[in-house]
């Protein structure tokens, strides 16, 4: 027996059972804030309301009525019977610190308008760095820093934007060679070319510590001049098309926010080059060793290589550390190219991985508490998130935290100052810590930071804490898969129930084909009817189902091969008319699948999608 407390104990519940304690801990602290409202100059004479004041509350309060009207449509995604999107019950503790701090708005742009704040992101951004083994004491040699974005999406896009200014600024230094106003600079620039675009990080940092020296070193008045000279060399100002096309390698499972980030930065979705998958859909570690070294023989730079921690669809984890190693092989043949982790959604799942001190649990202390969850390769892969350059998490994921909260965490500080922005009136020449100056957006929520912070003070993120979250939603989906492979033995005569690709941890996705049938477009218009059973109705006054699960489409064409004829061959399609498969998509996060009753709901669940596939193979 444990004394540790049941955390699910902190969640809202599917039926507002902790409402009391809820209440309670709003009430009491939406009052303080008022108190605080007055002590500020308790002397100054109130504000006087005119007129109205009570019909102005009436309208409020019929406007609330209808919003309260219209919100009864909503999705009822804390109830364990939604196994869909990823999305939850929320955690007291961040929705709690969300809603009173909204009540002080502060803006987390610059600590002038929020000095709380400001400080509880950097809190947070170092509670996540350290869960997924980044750095962050400050006489590390490569420094973790992170920040909170409105999400994973924005993250993305921030980490590429990240990534290009780094790795081209020493192009610009190149570049900067033997103009009249950096006499000197030749003996520390590298030159222009393959070798340069290719510089490690490290590398990078080191020049940039060279010339940082050097610039030093010149007298006052020919400084600015030597500085704009690499300035007006750097891709920041001279754009795109002056820089040779650089590459970004995702697995062909990659969230579609990487075509966002491409065609932002001008790139193109050209640049965008698709690696295959594993039999397991994981990033295929041989084809993107083949692209990688094609793009050596080729002379073409690669910015980028994205594994994907927990892949939206399927939950499965790429082998981050066959990247990494692959980063190490490069740099020995002089290629270099920036690692970013995708890990907007398994991002927490470190936490299971994390000891209370910091360390990291081995493989065999990891396995202990589930049947399937780890296997070594999703444990090496957690192990090597310390040595990506970047990472995603996204807290309003897996964190159980309300929408608008993502992260982008950086092995090393120094990478900001590649995209560090001036705004006289926001940022001081010394304020070096102020985020709006490297956040790709401006003004964010303060009340996030807290809602953030605050919930990692209350579970701290290792496995003895928040870890147990992410565990019971692995166990659950670990119930699921089981009871799917008993239904599809129930189902033999009736129709064929496949799971095509075994968990790696909390989603898992079904394909049902009826007996008989041989074309794939009549198992997937079966399937598109079935989801219709188990997913919203927009037009309903409320929501009523039994169930609610999400879908995903497949394309065939995506799938290993292997992969792809077992499929076909267990679900008995040989007419491959249509290019996709449509599959249910199961999310299992809610908290209380991984207990009774939450375990006696996913036995209901099979029955329910066995009663409509009876009645609809028949
Ligand atoms: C959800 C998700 C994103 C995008 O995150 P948002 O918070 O929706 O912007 C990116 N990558 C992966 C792997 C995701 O699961």
């Amino acid at each position: 027996m444990t004394a540790e407390p049941d955390f699910r104990a902190l969640f809202l519940g599917a039926h507002g059972e902790q409402d009391e304690a809820f209440e309670r801990l709003l009430v009491d602290h939406v009052r303080e804030h008022f108190a605080w409202r007055r002590e500020f100059h308790p002397g100054d004479q109130g504000v006087r309301t005119g007129n109205g004041a009570a019909a102005l509350e009436e309208r409020t309060r019929a406007e609330l009525q209808r919003l309260i009207g219209a919100l009864r449509r909503s999705v009822p995604v804390s109830s364990p019977r939604y196994l869909g999107h990823m999305t939850s019950d929320l955690l007291m503790p961040g929705v709690l610190a969300q809603m009173v701090t909204t009540l002080y708005n502060p803006n987390n742009v610059t600590s002038e308008v929020a000095p709380v704040t400001v400080g509880m992101e950097h809190a947070a951004a170092a509670q996540l760095a350290a869960m997924i083994g980044f750095d962050g004491a400050e006489d590390a040699p490569r420094r973790a820093w992170g920040h909170l974005t409105s999400g994973g999406t924005v993250a993305n896009i921030e980490s590429l934007w990240m990534a290009r200014a780094a790795r081209c600024w020493p192009v610009a230094v190149a570049r900067a060679r033997g103009k009249p106003q950096c006499p000197g600079l030749d003996g520390i620039a590298p030159e222009d070319g393959w070798r340069v675009l290719n510089l490690s990080i490290d590398e990078v940092h080191d020049l940039h510590r060279r010339v940082g020296a050097w610039l030093d070193g010149l007298p006052v008045h020919l400084r600015a001049a030597a500085m704009e000279a690499i300035e007006e060399e750097r891709i920041e100002r001279v754009g795109a098309a002056r820089y040779p096309a650089m590459s970004v390698l995702v697995p062909v499972t990659a969230h579609y926010s990487w075509e966002k980030a491409v065609k932002l930065l001008g790139m193109g979705t050209d640049r965008l080059v698709p690696v295959a998958v594993t039999e397991r859909m994981r990033m295929d570690p041989g084809d993107l060793e083949d692209k990688v070294l094609a793009a050596h023989a080729k002379r073409e730079a690669i910015l980028a290589v994205v594994p994907v921690l927990g892949t939206t669809e399927y939950g499965t984890i790429d082998p981050v550390h066959e990247v990494v190693a692959l980063r190490e092989r490069c740099r020995v043949r002089g290629q270099s190219f920036w690692v970013h982790c995708d890990a907007a959604w398994g991002g927490y799942l470190a936490s299971v991985f994390r000891r209370e001190d910091g360390g990291l649990r081995s493989w065999r202390e990891a396995r202990q508490n589930f049947r399937f969850f780890p296997s070594e390769e999703v444990h090496a892969a957690f192990a090597a998130l310390g040595d990506c350059d970047s990472v995603t998490v996204d807290p309003h994921k897996q964190g159980y935290i309300p929408f608008g909260a993502g992260a982008l965490l950086l092995r090393d500080r120094r990478c900001r100052a590649f995209v560090a922005q001036d705004a006289p009136y926001v940022f001081d020449g010394d304020a070096v810590d102020e985020l709006g100056r490297y956040a790709l957006e401006g003004s964010r929520p303060g009340a996030m930071a807290a809602a953030v912070c605050i919930t990692h003070r209350v579970l701290p993120l290792h496995a003895g804490a928040f870890g147990r979250l992410p565990a019971g939603s692995v166990r659950a989906c670990e119930s699921l898969f089981t009871r799917l492979r008993r239904l599809a033995a129930r189902l033999r005569g009736v129709a064929s129930l496949s799971v095509p690709f075994e968990p790696d941890t909390n989603l898992v996705c079904v394909a049902v084909n009826p007996e008989g049938n041989a074309k794939v477009s009549v198992m997937n218009a079966f399937m598109r009817d079935l989801y219709g059973q188990l997913s919203v109705d927009p037009s309903a006054p409320r929501q009523d189902r039994d169930f609610y699960v999400s879908r995903t489409r497949v394309r065939l064409d995506h799938l290993a091969l292997g992969a792809r004829a077992r499929l076909l061959a267990t679900l008995g399609l040989d007419e491959v008319d249509d290019g996709h498969l449509f599959l249910l998509r199961h999310t299992l996060m809610n908290p209380w699948l991984s207990a009774e009753p939450g375990k006696g709901l996913l036995d209901e669940y099979c029955a329910h999608l066995e009663g409509l596939v009876r009645s609809r193979a028949g």
